[in-house]
Formats: structure tokens, sequence, C-alpha cells
């Protein structure tokens, strides 16, 4: 399997391809593109019924064998057998099988043939979706380091969910260290608590005097100085990573799988989406020729996916339009996955590509609704996709969770009701309808006890979470000072 940038050239694609080991520690291509494969492997209706039966590991297996051609079989299948255990996966609400990895639960089964469904992607170490593609990222990354005889120090920044998914994936894993930046005293008690009670020797924590965007500057300052990056053997794990997006891929073709019977029956899916990773990774699931009726979209009030797949017009936000809503992982304003489906929106263009996305940055955005002045006229093809798209603010979200508590007894956190909200306005007879639930309610305490005056579940082992000892060191925003607490820290 050979992998292209969404940017390459025509004449360039065949010359620069590379193979999944050679992408899998990078982040972007060299001319700013996102890495895809250059065609998507299809899967047959056969194969379909044979994975029916399938573990969550061993169907992980079949399906990254297809993308990860360069990694022998049997080291992939014990790589998919390490990470997807029951152990890892340990946070099953009661009555759901943790064997199960995903497990789907219905919700409603309407009178006019409409099915309801919610597959838990939230049971792994930090109790959101993206435990599910780290986990594995992990194993593969320590895999690959120690076939080199390397090593990698991750660098970056987190307001939330990413940081503490990437320390629980890379705790403990020779050859990688994770430096993480947060904002000293902005997370939830719950968060800061996840991070920094972490003790393992290869995790440092460190807390920045000042808000989230000065530790992001601070991360962008580091890795432009590229000498510096590179005798630090500096690396990142971003949403834009190929094997996270792969990764993702598996659980819908497990949702899918889980919810029919054969393979004529229609199953859509409802995202809560921000950096178009995990819908994504729908996308390309749908590609590979898994029967999926609609992708649905759901973003909270940063509405940058909705307005597109509504309109056409891709518009991104400035931060100071960017609002903090009590979906906080969704609080996106451009959604840096957005140009792997733009890709194969305007036909595998990459000249085409690279100029609508250099628009983003010039102009802001781009139009592809076909109106006149408008940059294209692809927007009629979406449909063509699966994709459709909708909206929940605040007031949704609580209405959501009081509702889904009411009705079916279980509490949802408030990305999921997002999910939930919009997912219910894409009902159709004869699909079975699944919500990704993307985190657990505990994470997002605050908003459950306004919705219902009590506070959420707290899986097993996150009782007494606060008071657990804390490692972590407080800096200020001063590049030099990062500079030589990380070179003292890698010893490089
Ligand atoms: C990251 C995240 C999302 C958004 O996923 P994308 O892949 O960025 O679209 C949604 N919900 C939760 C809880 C998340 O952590």
């Amino acid at each position: 399997m050979q992998y292209v940038s969404t940017r390459a050239a025509a004449s360039a694609a065949a010359s620069s391809s590379q193979q999944f080991s050679d992408i899998l520690l990078g982040g972007l291509a060299v001319d700013g593109g996102l890495f895809l494969p250059a065609s998507y492997p299809q899967v047959t209706g056969a194969e379909l019924d044979a994975w029916r039966q399938l573990s969550y590991a061993d169907l992980a297996y079949e399906i990254l064998k297809k993308f990860a051609t360069d990694i022998p079989d049997a080291d992939l299948r014990a790589l998919t057998a390490k990470t997807y255990t029951k152990e890892v996966y340990k946070n099953a609400r009661k009555g759901e099988k943790a064997s199960q990895i995903t497990p789907l639960r219905m919700l409603e089964e309407g009178e006019n043939g409409t099915k309801l469904m919610l597959q838990a992607l939230s049971n792994g170490p930090t109790l959101a979706f993206k435990d599910m593609a780290m986990q594995l990222l992990g194993n593969l990354f320590e895999y690959t380091l120690t076939k080199q005889n390397a090593q990698l120090n991750i660098f970056g920044a987190t307001s939330g969910d990413t940081g503490s998914a990437a320390e629980y994936a890379m705790r403990g894993k020779k050859g990688i260290r994770v430096f993480m930046l947060s904002p000293h005293k902005k997370m939830s008690a719950f968060q800061t608590a996840q991070m920094f009670s972490l003790q393992d020797p290869n995790i440092f924590n460190i807390a920045i005097e000042g808000v989230f965007d000065d530790a992001q500057d601070m991360v962008k300052a580091v890795s432009n100085d590229l000498p510096f990056k590179a005798q630090q053997k500096i690396g990142t794990v971003n949403s834009i990573n190929w094997a996270r997006v792969v990764a993702q891929v598996v659980y819908y073709f497990r949702g899918y799988l889980s919810a029919t019977t054969s393979n004529d029956q229609k199953v859509s899916f409802t995202v809560p989406s921000g950096n178009f990773g995990n819908i994504c990774a729908g996308h390309i699931a749908r590609m590979m020729g898994l029967p999926i009726a609609k992708l649905v979209a759901a973003t909270n009030e940063n509405d940058v996916l909705d307005e597109f797949f509504r309109t056409g017009v891709y518009r991104v936000r400035k931060s100071a339009e960017t609002y903090h809503t009590s979906s906080p992982s969704m609080d996106i304003s451009k959604a840096s996955n957005f140009e792997r489906f733009i890709y194969d929106l305007v036909g595998r263009d990459g000249d085409r590509t690279r100029a609508l996305f250099q628009k983003v940055e010039t102009h802001g955005g781009f139009d592809l609704s076909g109106k006149p002045g408008a940059d294209g006229d692809e927007f009629k093809q979406v449909v063509k996709y699966g994709f459709k798209s909708g909206k929940s603010t605040h007031e949704d979200r609580l209405n959501t969770i009081r509702d889904v508590a009411d009705d079916y007894g279980i509490v949802i956190d408030t990305h999921t009701a997002d999910g939930i909200k919009v997912a219910r306005e894409n009902l159709e007879p004869g699909v079975t309808m699944i919500v990704l639930e993307t985190a657990l309610a505990a994470k997002f305490n605050e908003t459950i006890l306004d919705a219902l005056g009590e506070d959420a579940e707290r899986p097993e082992g996150f009782e007494n979470i606060e008071d657990l000892p804390q490692k972590f060191v407080v800096m200020p925003p001063d590049v030099e000072k990062m500079k030589a607490y990380i070179a003292a820290n890698t010893g490089l």
C-alpha cells in the first residue's frame, strides 16, 4: 500500500509515495498536505460475513493489514491483540460487556421502523474515544522505534482529551518520552488529576503560566527551530496522524457488523465532530465498501463543518470567534483532517486541493457551492459521499442529557449529547442510526450537574483521582527555558 499527499502535483504523486511505516512517525507531508492511501482497499461481502464473528482485536488486524502492508502479519496481529483487550478498555457501563471493546446499545426502536443505537468508544483509560486510536499508536511507535533502535520525544499542548490520551498510550513505552504542556490551573480538576497523577519517568507534565494559546505558541516556536527539533528527536501525535485515522476505521466496521445480520441492511452514523478525524475514518470505511447510508457530522456552536455541509462554503473562524462551550473537545474553528475529504471530493486532484487550502490561509476559506464567483461546484457531489450535518447548542445539550436519562436510563456526556440531538433529526425508517459515544459523562461533570442535579457516575478506580499525588512542573511561557528543560531531560 502506497501513500500520497493530498497536495501532490499529478506528476509527483508516483515518485513521492511512501509506505505505512514511513509516515507513521511523521505529521504533514513535505508539501504541507496530508497522507492518504493511493487508493482505498476494498472489502467484499464474503469478508464482511466472515468478520461479523471476529473479536475486536482480530477485526482490527484484518483491517489494518490492508493499510500497513509493510508490517509483517504476525507482528501486526501481536500489536492489535496487545492493544484491544478488556483490561485496557475496562470502563464499560453496567450491563455492557468490556470484552466487546466498543459495545453497542439499542436506545430506541420507533414504530415507523427507525432505530437509534449508541456505540461506546470511551471505555479506555482516559474515558474518551481518542484512546481507541492512541493506544494502538503507542504500541506501533514502540514497535517501530525498537526496530530502528531510535528514540522519539513527543511534544505537544493540550487543553484536555488529546494530551491525556497520548500520555496514557505512551507511558512506560521504550524509546518514547512525552512532554505535554497545559495551561496552569485552567483544566478541570478531573482532567488535571488524570494527567498529573501519572508517575512514569517518561511522562513530563508542564503547566504553563498562561492560557492554552500560550502553550500552543510555545509548541510552534520550539518546533520551528528545526536544528533543535532534529537534535532532540521531537515529534507530535496530533489528529492528522494517519495511523490514528486508520485505527478509527475499525470501529465503524465493528458497529456496522454488530448492528446487522446481513450486508444488505443499512446503517448510518452520527459523529460528534471537531477536527474531522473521527468522521473522516467513517468516510474511509464507506469508501472501502462498508454499506454506510449516511455520515452525519454533529457540531456544537462552533459550526464550521455544519455550515459547509449545508452550503458548500468552508469558512474557518479566528480564535476570537471560537466559542468556549460545554462540549469543549469540539471547540474547533479549523478542521485539520477536512483536507482528506476535500481531496476525494475534488476527484483526488492534488493541485486543486493545494489551491483550496492555500486559499484557507490567505482568504479564510473557500466556496464550492457553484454560485457565481465560487471556487468550484463540487458541493453537489457531497450527497454521493453520504454526508449530512447538524448543530447543537448548550441548551440542546442540557435537554438531551435529561431526555436520555429519562427515556433510556443512562447518563451521557456533552459531546455525545450533541450527537444524539443531531441524530434524532436524521432518523430514517429502515436504517439503523448509530451515534458514536465520544466520552463518558464523568469527564464533564459540571454540565451533568447542571442538567440532572446530580453527579455523573465515575467508573471504578476513578473515585478519588483528585486525591492522588501529582507530578508536574510549572513554567513561564519562555521558549528558551522550555528548550533547556527538554534538553536536560532527554540527555540528547
Ligand atoms: C476529540 C473529540 C471530539 C472530536 O473529534 P474529531 O476527531 O476532532 O472530530 C469529540 N468528542 C470528544 C469527547 C473528543 O475528545
